[in-house]
Order: structure tokens, then sequence, then C-alpha cells
């Protein structure tokens, strides 16, 4: 197929070109909106990631334009406008899973970090700083962590954490019978929040998980528990865990994602002014840890995204029923 390949990132080209040997791809640097949603003129096929804007109005002139399937390279699709795609006809396709240990190691390595602080160790012995002052941490053995949403990634997220010798608790609509058996104890979101020492949340953005955590879910968690964020951004109302941490109720937040990153995220803005004041002021805490949506990056899953997106795009193609359809 003829593809128009959107918000390409170095890695993105290089394991793409790696696996690809059927379609004919053109890569573009940017975001996929209204405003760049021609540069596909010419394609059948859009590539596209979980910051592309795939409301119902691109969706609309993609459709237009020619566009039958859009593959997006990653297992969320919180960006698109699911009914809109329906009603244009154009078939929607993704990744659900890749990895999910690459996730699931990258919410302990925050965690770590956070904890054992060996961010602010590795500046300090750098300039020839040996002092210990200030960088205790505590043991995760015995600690109760709390999961949101125990599918592919909270799962394995679990098993990461009985293995440290925690207790585990989780929220989930649907309890995970494997989980369970593995000494998972599901309860009442309030009960896990209340009883956490860390809380990570796994479940996927919805209309119900807008915010989940928020002013009053944030205001029953043990004072100075840890959140860690490596699902998407809006789960969390920033602006109310900002409170929370500035009150010391919060304790630790460990962050991959964040409600405003589509302007962010991705790019070096290093010698740019930034305008969002919400991640500046989360940037000012000694007690948030932010890293810009890596949780997947490892060898392993972008080799799977690109051979399951590649996949999906073949057998579209070629008429085979489409085991990755959203
Ligand atoms: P999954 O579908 O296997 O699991 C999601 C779980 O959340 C399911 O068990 C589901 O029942 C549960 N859930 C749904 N609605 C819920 C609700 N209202 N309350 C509580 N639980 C609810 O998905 P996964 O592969 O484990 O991925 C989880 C999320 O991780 C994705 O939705 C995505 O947002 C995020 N993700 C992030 C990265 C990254 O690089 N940081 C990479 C991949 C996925």
């Amino acid at each position: 197929m003829k593809v128009a390949f959107f918000s390409t990132q170095p890695y993105d080209k290089e394991y793409f070109e790696h696996c690809n040997t059927q379609h004919d791809i053109t890569f573009y640097e940017v975001q996929l909106n209204e405003q760049t949603v021609n540069l596909a003129k010419g394609c059948n096929a859009v590539c596209a990631f979980v910051n592309d804007q795939l409301n119902a109005a691109v969706i609309k002139l993609l459709a237009e334009i020619g566009i039958k399937i859009i593959a997006q390279r990653c297992a969320g699709f919180n960006n698109v406008d699911l009914a809109a795609a329906a009603e244009n006809n154009v078939a929607i396709v993704r990744v659900p899973a890749y990895s999910p240990h690459a996730v699931a190691e990258h919410a302990l390595a925050l965690i770590m970090t956070l904890n054992r602080k060996t961010h602010k160790a590795y500046n300090r012995v750098r300039e020839g700083n040996f002092s210990l002052d200030r960088l205790t941490g505590f043991d995760l053995f015995g600690k109760t962590i709390g999961i949101i949403g125990t599918g592919k990634i909270g799962q394995c997220f679990a098993d990461i954490m009985l293995g440290l010798g925690c207790k585990i608790l989780a929220f989930d609509i649907i309890a995970n019978k494997d989980a369970e058996a593995a000494g998972v104890h599901y309860l009442p979101l309030m009960d896990l929040l209340e009883q956490s020492d860390i809380v990570s949340l796994h479940c996927p953005l919805t209309e119900q998980t807008k915010h989940l955590i928020n002013k009053n879910t944030l205001s029953v968690m043990k004072n100075g528990a840890m959140l860690i964020n490596t699902s998407r951004g809006a789960l969390i109302d920033t602006k109310a865990a900002i409170d929370a941490l500035k009150k010391g109720k919060l304790g630790y937040l460990g962050i991959d994602v964040y409600e405003q990153e589509e302007k962010l995220f991705f790019h070096d803005l290093s010698e740019n002014i930034i305008e969002d004041d919400v991640i500046m002021r989360l940037l000012s805490f000694s007690n948030v840890l932010i890293t810009a949506h890596q949780g997947f990056l490892t060898h392993e899953a972008l080799t799977q995204i690109a051979e399951v997106t590649l996949q999906n795009l073949s057998d579209f193609e070629a008429g085979k029923k489409l085991m990755n359809k959203v």
C-alpha cells in the first residue's frame, strides 16, 4: 500500500525500514492534523501515533482524498474518532500488544529513580560530591502497591512488584484471573487508594477514566504516597496533582505521559521558550520525575510495533480478516 507515515521519529524510520518488504512508505515528521492532512494525498493508508489528531474533521478529509485505512502504531486509540471512521468507511487498526514488559519495566524505573534518587546521585558523584545527605529512600519489600488496570501491562507490572516482595492491590472493571492466582487482591478504587504506598495507573483513557485521579481521589491517598502514570496523561487532573504535591499530600509523582503532551513530547524544545506553565510547575518539584512517553521505547517493542503494523496493512491489502481492527 502507499502509506503516509506521520509524526516520524528517527527510531520509527529505522525499525519500519528494516522490517518493511511490501509497502511504499513516505515518512513525514509533522503531526497529522487538519493542516497536514493533504500530505497523505496519493496514498491509500495512513500510519499514525498517539498524538496525531484523528478527529472527525481529519478523518473526513482523509476519506475524501482516498485513505481507506489508518494504522495506529500503538495500543491506545483515544485520539481516534471511531464513529467518524465508521461513518466514512475508514478502517482503524492498531498494535494491541507489544512487549508489555517495556512499559511495566519503565514504571519500575520511575519508582526506583524517585525512591533511591539515582538521578541525583549520578549528578552529585560526577561533580565530586560524594555526600549521601538527602538521598534516603525506602525498601520496596513489604510495601503495598495499588494497580489500576490489570490488563497486559498491569499484570506484567504486578508480577514484577510481586517479585520484589510487595503486596499487590488492584482495581479493574474486570478482574484478571491469572493476576488473582498470582496473589493480586482486588478492591474498590477508594479502598485501594487508601491502603497503597504506591499507586500505578495501567488503564486506558476513556470517558470513565478521564481525571480518575482528581482532588477527591487524591485526598483519600496515604500521606506521602507515590503516584506513577505510564498510561495516558489525562487519567490525572494535573492541577489537582500539583496542589497535592504543594501540600505534601502526594510524596512523589512519576509520569511518562502528560495531559498536554502533544505540544511538547517527542520534540527537542531545548532552545525554545516553553509556554506550558503547568509542566514548568511540575518540573520545579524535586519529587517529580517526568519522562517524555518513552515507556514503549525498547528494541523488542519497536520491532513488534513495526512488524504488526506492516502485517495489519498487508492483511487489509489482501482482503484478509483484520485481527487488530478497533
Ligand atoms: P489492556 O487493554 O491489556 O489493559 C487495560 C486494563 O484496564 C483492562 O484490564 C481493562 O479492563 C482496564 N480498564 C478499562 N477501563 C477501566 C476503568 N474504568 N477502571 C479500571 N480499569 C479499567 O491494555 P495494556 O496493554 O495493559 O495498556 C494499558 C495502557 O497503557 C494503554 O491503554 C495505554 O494508554 C498505555 N500505554 C502506554 C505506553 C507508553 O509508552 N507509556 C505504551 C503502551 C500502552
